[in-house]
């Protein structure tokens, strides 16, 4: 500030950084408004800058080699594809931060990542990998309505910083995920397609077709064969209602079976510093998928039920009187019952595991409701898909062609997950597994150390 001629005192705002940006195209446009917004200067450099289309109010715009000179830290907003006529530049990028914004449309169609192409390319520039887990639009609209996550990275420690200070002004949360050879990962980011949700989604298909077609044999073509009769409107509804709580209960048992097997391996092995093994770490991974997926076939079961007394179907039979049976009004009430204290458990296993929700818990209340409530919730459901079946176990004509039920069939994994979970709950197994996952091994590490350097 200086004393001006008139005794008032007047502050020169301090000269704003200047940064560059090459490319006036949808992604250059966006950054630079936000840019500028901040408080920064913007320079474009363009192909065309006498004719390149509207640009945020503030910009300047000129060829390439003015604005890189311009300017430190360079975005470099143009596709990989047109990469090559940063060759003609390499003396004015010389020492420059060069920030790689690029994506590519799929994946491995390119020996090395992007940014290290464009190292290669410009050897003299620091180049960093920045922000192509943005879009333009959520650029636009402010951190507010999207993503507020930028990950980095670049071999030079200094211009990462330049970067961060610039991301972080423009209200971003920076990761910086190490050196340029993570970039191929950052570019892979924007094409996952719900990777962790994969293998639930294939399993949660195959089952129900599975079980759709095995039902569909036993209930509409067996009455078919066996009876002459046509019941096969029951598709819609009746069939639909088996097999989504079929799905769901089995879905729901898998959840909770890869941490029993966990235990026994662990048993077995009488360690826990041994690697599982690939297939149970995928499974373990991918449990909470596995329960939402199951919590969505619960709450379509829970809405065909909800549908039954307005049936045509139903209606029609209700008017067929019989005599009243006090032990069927128990049964049915108690598996009503059963159902709508698992549901409800459900309810609240899926919402604890919303992330909002579990970050507000501490470890031991999220494993409580997890663990301890998730296989209370399992036992109601099961109960309740005995009680379903109730002594129909032991009538063979529920046994259409020598198959099981459908429901029979469903009973298996949560029986055996409950039941192994009842061995691990024996104070003396418990005891063993406490000990293991405390870090005591059975076998002598050393004996097994000096095994391993003779072999
Ligand atoms: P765009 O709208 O097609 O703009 C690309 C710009 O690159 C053009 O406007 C042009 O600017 C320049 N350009 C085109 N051909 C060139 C050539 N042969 N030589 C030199 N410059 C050339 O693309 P965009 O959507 O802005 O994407 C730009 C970069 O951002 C891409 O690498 C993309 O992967 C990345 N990205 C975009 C988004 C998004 O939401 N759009 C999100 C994340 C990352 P001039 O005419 O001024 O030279």
């Amino acid at each position: 500030s200086f004393m001006s001629s008139t005794g008032t005192f007047t502050y020169s705002a301090p000269e704003q950084e200047l940064l560059c940006i090459f490319g006036t195209g949808d992604f250059g446009r966006s950054l630079g408004q936000r840019l500028l917004q901040t408080g920064y200067r913007v320079v474009y450099g363009s192909r065309r800058p006498h004719s390149c289309g509207p640009l945020p109010q503030g910009a300047q715009v000129m060829s390439h080699e003015a604005a890189a000179q311009s300017a430190g830290v360079i975005f470099l907003c143009v596709h990989r594809e047109n990469y090559d006529f940063l060759e003609t530049l390499v003396t004015q990028l010389k020492g420059k931060v060069l920030v790689d914004v690029s994506n590519n449309l799929k994946k491995n169609v390119y020996p090395e990542a992007n940014a290290e192409y464009l190292q290669r390319l410009i050897p003299g520039a620091h180049v960093v990998k920045a922000f192509n887990t943005l879009s333009a639009w959520s650029l636009q609209n402010g951190p507010s309505d999207a993503s507020r996550q930028v990950y980095l990275c670049g071999n030079s420690a200094e211009a990462k910083q330049q970067v961060v200070e610039t991301a972080t002004k423009l209200g971003f949360n920076v990761l910086d995920r190490g050196t340029l050879s993570a970039a191929r990962e950052l570019e892979d980011f924007p094409l996952q397609l719900f990777p962790e949700w994969r293998l639930p989604l294939r399993l949660a298909f195959g089952l129900t077709a599975f079980f759709f077609f095995y039902l569909l044999i036993r209930d509409v073509v067996y009455t078919y064969v066996e009876q002459d009769k046509d019941i096969s409107f029951r598709i819609m509804v009746s069939l639909a209602n088996k097999v989504f709580p079929i799905v769901s209960l089995i879905m729901l048992s898998l959840c909770y079976l890869p941490g029993v097997v966990a235990a026994f391996l662990q048993l077995y092995r009488g360690t826990k510093y041994k690697r599982f093994p690939d297939w149970l770490d995928r499974w373990m991974l991918c449990r909470k998928q596995l329960g939402l997926l199951a919590l969505g076939f619960a709450s379509l079961h829970v809405l065909y039920t909800l549908i039954i007394p307005i049936r045509y179907y139903v209606r029609f039979r209700i008017n067929q009187t019989s005599v009243f049976d006090t032990t069927m009004a128990w049964r049915v009430d108690s598996y009503y019952a059963m159902g709508i204290l698992g549901f409800g458990l459900y309810l609240l296993l899926g919402i604890s595991s919303l992330p909002s929700v579990s970050n507000a818990l501490s470890w031991r209340e999220f494993s409580f409701i997890q663990s301890k409530l998730g296989y209370l919730t399992l036992f109601f459901c099961t109960f309740h898909t005995y009680l379903y079946g109730w002594d129909k176990f032991l009538r063979p004509s529920y046994y259409k062609w020598y198959t099981p039920p459908g429901y029979m069939l469903c009973l298996v994994v949560p029986s055996v997950v409950m039941a192994l979970k009842l061995v691990i709950l024996l104070p003396c197994v418990d005891r063993s597994l406490t000990r293991i996952r405390r870090g005591w091994e059975r076998t002598d590490p050393e004996g097994d150390s000096k095994k391993s350097l003779l072999t």
